[in-house]
Formats: structure tokens, sequence, C-alpha cells
């Protein structure tokens, strides 16, 4: 192999790296949502990531916490912010494993985050593209990149399981 490396191989090389450390996260967040599925919440999860380390964790608890805020996301971002004792989370990325949803996306500009990753489309619920894109509306103050598709077949592989075991258990009932 030639020792230079031409400028679109660094390129590429960069990309994969980066690629290699959000899958990483991402699998910290999939970890998170399996969790969820215990208290019967649908698996969605999501961590923190501040220069390479988590500062919050979160997975969905609508159902554990009885509280219709309580996505992965905004428990994730609650969390960080009482880790680093502060609201803007300005060098944070956030990782989680669904398309988040309006209040979501919106706790995320609130939280002024760097970056946000995300695995699976949500086509019903998801406010970065799917449904709406709140990010790509230029009436914010703050805006950040999106990265999409992540780990998105095990995301997705989750989510179906877990739905097709609710219509399963559901099904036995009748
Ligand atoms: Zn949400």
């Amino acid at each position: 192999m030639s020792p230079r490396v031409s400028q679109v191989e660094a390129v590429v090389l960069r990309m994969h790296d980066e690629l290699a450390v959000h899958e990483r996260f991402m699998r910290e967040a999939l970890h998170e949502a399996r969790l969820a599925v215990q208290t019967a919440d649908v698996p969605v999860g999501a961590v923190v990531v501040v220069e390479g380390r988590i500062v919050g964790r979160g997975r969905n608890q609508r159902e554990a916490l009885a509280d219709p805020t309580a996505h992965a996301e905004v428990v994730a971002l609650r969390a960080a912010a009482q880790q680093l004792g502060t609201w803007r989370l300005t060098e944070a990325t956030l990782y989680v494993t669904l398309e988040p949803c309006i209040m979501c996306v919106g706790a995320a500009v609130l939280s002024r985050i760097r970056c946000l990753v995300f695995a699976c489309h949500d086509p019903k619920n998801g406010a970065c593209g799917s449904q709406f894109d709140i990010v790509g509306a230029r009436r914010l103050n703050h805006t950040f990149p999106v990265i999409a598709g992540v780990c998105q077949e095990e995301a997705s592989a989750l989510l179906s399981t877990f739905f097709r075991r609710l219509r399963q258990k559901e099904a036995a009932k009748r």
C-alpha cells in the first residue's frame, strides 16, 4: 500500500472512524432501549455524549412513570444537564434509537446540543423529516446537524419485535 494517502482516502477514513464512534454510542442507546421493555414501554433509548463520554442515559418510561413526557431523549437530556450542572449542552451529541418526535426535537433545540444522531425513522411521529422537519425549519435560533440511519436495522428490529409480541398478547386476550 502506498504510504501516501490521497485526500479522498483521508476523508473516507475519517468518515469511517466517525461512523465507528456513532455506532459505539448507538449500541449504548440500544442497550437502554432493551431495558424499556421490562416496564412494557416501547423500546426507545438515548444517550448524551460529551467529549467521548456518556453524561446522560435515558429510556422511554412513559408506562413506568405514567408520564407522557418521559421519552428517552428528554430523560437523557435531563440526566446530562444534571450531571454537568448546566442546561446548556452545547458540546453534546444526542444519540437516540428512533427519530425524535416534535417534543424531543424541541427539547434538543432548547438544550442547544451540538449534533443529533438517530437510528431508524419514525414515519408516524418523526420530526426530523418524516412528519415534520423541525431542525430544518429556519425560524429556529439554534440548529444542529442530524445524522440518520446509524444501526437502523437493529433499532427497527427491536421495535417490530416489541409490537408483534404486543399484538400477539392482545390477540390471546380476545
Ligand atoms: Zn419524543
